[in-house]
């Protein structure tokens, strides 16, 4: 079947209602576009899972705060359009704004505690902005599938809570992160970054890696894992907005004078310029940092 775009709720929900009716599985890929091999491998995983896979391309303003890159944000409809046809999608979903926000719309979906860590301290309202349109995303699609990728670490927990928490009948998949060959996780915002910074933007995995080692290696005291990525940081010129070593499932910090038990999430925000990179690494699950998007395994977890 060919590829259909739709810009509006109403056609979109009919097209979803339609692959439905006709008995077929749909899956949801709910992206910001600008896409690159690391959401394609999120369609790939999709395609598996559903019989029929939608995309959107949908630049959220909820989640943006107001001195963040909302107006900047890379788009590329044609090229995400001919991306989206060659892996096989059957529905993009464009939407403008105001067909996802009425202009005196008042509801919000906050989910408490996991959010107030990490990005969310930084991002005042961002994970009620991607809450939002994710229940919204899921109304109007009714997936029986989405799919959702590691390198939004938080991200990732908040959906599977709001999903078991509203009881949606929706199950949620992880991917793991796709990386460039020197470590550098794939992301719209690697647009931003200069030739010059692009080189320092190195510094983040292979200050995840020497983490990774050093938990190898036996370490388990907080400060000296989180010191490891830190100090790559601060050779490379990076701002570290946090560095935060946190439970990988409730995202409670672990006490820098403490250790962290048999798995840990390790994840920063760091500042290239005006750009703000995330990544993260479990320790105790994660022992390489794969580069490869060929044969990289999803996990599936229905709301854990
Ligand atoms: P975005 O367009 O940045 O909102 O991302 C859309 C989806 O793609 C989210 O589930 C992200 O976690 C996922 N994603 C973005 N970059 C990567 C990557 N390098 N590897 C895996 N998933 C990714």
């Amino acid at each position: 079947m060919s590829l259909e775009l739709c810009s509006t709720v109403s056609d979109f929900r009919d097209a979803c209602d339609a692959i439905r009716a006709s008995g077929r599985s749909l899956g949801l890929v709910p992206t910001m576009g600008a896409l690159h091999s690391g959401h394609m491998a999120l369609v790939d995983y999709a395609r598996q899972q559903a019989s029929s896979v939608a995309v959107s391309l949908f630049v959220n303003p909820t989640q943006f705060g107001p001195n963040e890159d909302l107006s900047r944000y890379p788009r590329d409809l044609a090229g995400d359009l001919e991306k989206c046809e060659a892996h096989g999608v059957s529905l993009i979903f464009a939407p403008p704004a105001s067909e996802m926000y009425a202009s005196d719309e008042s509801t919000r979906v906050v989910v408490r505690g996991l959010t107030d860590g990490l990005c969310g301290a930084a991002r005042p309202g961002h994970f009620d902005g991607v809450a939002t349109i994710v229940t919204k995303l899921f109304a109007v699609v009714g997936p029986s599938i989405a799919v959702f990728g590691r390198k939004d670490y938080q991200q990732l927990k908040v959906v599977q809570r709001l999903v078991r928490d509203l009881l949606l009948p929706v199950r949620i998949f992880a991917h793991p992160t796709v990386r460039e060959a020197d470590g550098l996780a794939l992301s719209s915002r690697n647009a931003y970054l200069t030739q010059e910074q692009r080189q320092r933007a190195r510094a983040i995995p292979r200050g995840l890696l020497r983490a990774m080692h050093s938990f190898a290696r036996g370490e388990r005291r907080a400060v000296v894992l989180r010191d490891s990525v830190r100090d790559e940081l601060g050779h490379a010129h990076l701002e570290a907005e946090y560095v935060t070593l946190a439970d990988p499932e409730s995202l409670a910090p672990v006490e820098l004078g403490g250790a962290v038990g048999s798995t840990a999430l390790l994840a920063l925000a760091a500042r290239i310029g005006s750009t703000r990179l995330i990544d993260n690494v479990v320790l105790g699950e994660e022992t390489a940092l794969s580069v490869s998007e060929e044969g990289s395994k999803a996990e599936g977890s229905e709301h854990a």
